[in-house]
């Protein structure tokens, strides 16, 4: 049986392809964790544990390797911290963590779309957005 993650989000119509999307997000309020997406750009991990290593771009990348390991995750996901979370019927990018600086990365909110999978420390789940 697959995990639900139910949030409250909007909508949003791909900006290359008008595909709707329903997204939410997390902030950084209170908040501690380093989050970043699958190479396909359709899975995010959001971690309290990878925080530890997230001194640096080069040391997070390190740690992502090892947390992968540790925690079992899927090879297939590829999880970098430039890579993009991208729109599921055309594959534009949908952020812009390529060209941004590390610190924003890392500082910033995390937003994710209806149907992606959602790893943390704890467990695997799917998204599933209820917007308006
Ligand atoms: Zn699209």
């Amino acid at each position: 049986m697959t995990n639900i993650i139910k949030r409250v989000g909007k909508k949003i119509n791909c900006p290359n392809c008008s595909h709707a999307l329903k997204y939410s997000w997390l902030s950084r309020i209170n908040k501690d964790w380093v989050s970043l997406y699958s190479k396909a750009g359709d899975a995010v991990l959001v971690s309290k544990e990878l925080t530890r290593a997230a001194a640096s771009e080069g040391e997070l990348s390190k740690g992502v390797s090892i947390y992968e390991v540790k925690h079992g995750i899927d090879a297939v996901h590829q999880f970098s911290v430039r890579n993009e979370m991208k729109c599921p019927n055309c594959n534009y990018p949908l952020t812009s963590r390529s060209g941004e600086k590390f610190e924003d990365i890392v500082g910033g909110r995390v937003v994710f779309l209806e149907g992606m999978t959602f790893i943390n420390d704890e467990n695997e789940y799917r998204v599933e957005i209820d917007a308006r």
